[in-house]
């Protein structure tokens, strides 16, 4: 199988399931246009978190990597009147591009994007003390994935979930030598949820348009 076969195969899936969506290419169009780099979520993964944050009935999401903000607008879809997302991005000039794409998709009233380090900006989060968010997506720098795991804890409840993309890493997950940051953030990761009593976990791995990489699905128990 090769990376031509996934591409037509999520082409397949999408044209099926995940039909255009003249909102959504608008903003990928306007990411693409303003330089961001392609790496946002594939249509049928946004999708995925939107059903997810359903399926519990979301109310309210932290977003940890925001970028041109596709995946936020999946999120704020998935929430009824009343809800809220809240998204952290480091760079300006990706906040700036989010922000017109939220205006864009109308949901600017629901999404709080905070610009700034996610690792400064979730203990600010925390001093709020604001309703546990229900749902989690954590898609900023690998490095930091224990660190923002470890806050997604704090600002959760039993019944939350929390997604943590891109776990895979093109298999290389595996090599516990590995001189990459992002790998070795990932492995810290894994440690921290073999040990952690609080949650039930597990990953997928996954092939797409996006690669090979995967997932992991942790649902907070007490
Ligand atoms: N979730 C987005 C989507 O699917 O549409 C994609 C997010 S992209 C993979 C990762 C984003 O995290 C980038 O915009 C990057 O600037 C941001 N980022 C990287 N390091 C960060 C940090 N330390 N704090 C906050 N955001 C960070």
């Amino acid at each position: 199988m090769t990376q031509k076969t996934w591409t037509a195969v999520d082409n397949y899936v999408s044209e099926a399931l995940v039909p255009p969506d003249k909102v959504l290419d608008a903003v990928l169009q306007a990411s693409a246009d303003s330089g961001l780099p392609e790496i946002a979520v594939a249509p049928n993964q946004g999708k995925l978190l939107m059903l997810l944050a359903q399926s519990i009935n979301a109310r309210t999401i932290l977003e940890i990597g925001t970028l041109g903000g596709y995946s936020t607008i999946w999120l704020a879809r998935a929430l009824p009147k009343g809800g809220g997302v809240v998204t952290l991005e480091a760079v300006p000039r990706h906040a700036e591009v989010a922000t017109a794409n939220f205006k864009r998709a109308r949901l600017g009233a629901m999404i709080d994007l905070r610009l700034g380090k996610a690792i400064d900006l979730l203990p600010k989060l925390a001093a709020e003390k604001r309703k546990p968010f229900d749902f989690v997506f954590i898609d900023a720098d690998k490095e930091n994935i224990p660190d923002y795991f470890k806050w997604s804890l704090k600002l959760t409840r039993p019944g939350s979930l929390i997604v943590v993309d891109n776990v895979v890493r093109g298999g290389r997950v595996i090599d516990a030598a590995s001189k990459d940051h992002s790998v070795q953030g990932v492995r810290r990761f894994n440690e921290m949820l073999k040990k952690e009593k609080r949650v039930e976990a597990t990953t997928i791995q996954t092939v797409g348009v996006k690669g090979y990489d995967g997932f992991t699905l942790a649902r907070v128990m007490k």
